[in-house]
C-alpha cells in the first residue's frame, strides 16, 4: 500500500469540457491539476485519465 501522504501524478480529464491537464491525486481520491485552481472553462470537477492508451484517437463523439 502507498504512504498516506504520497500524492500521484496524473492526467486529468475536466468534466464539462474535456480539457486534459497535468494533476495530481491526493490518498484520499481528490484530484487537483498542477499550476492552477481550476479548468480555463471555469469548472473545477476533474476526472483520471487512464493514460495507458496508446496511438491515435480519433475525435468521435
Ligand atoms: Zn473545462
Amino acid at each position: 500500500m502507498a504512504h498516506r501522504d504520497d500524492v500521484t501524478r496524473v492526467l486529468a480529464t475536466c468534466t464539462a469540457c474535456n480539457s486534459v491537464y497535468a494533476a495530481r491525486q491526493w490518498p484520499d481520491g481528490e484530484i487537483k491539476i498542477i499550476g492552477q485552481d481550476g479548468c480555463s472553462c471555469g469548472s473545477t470537477d476533474f476526472e483520471l485519465v487512464d493514460d495507458s492508451a496508446d496511438g491515435t484517437e480519433s475525435d468521435a463523439g
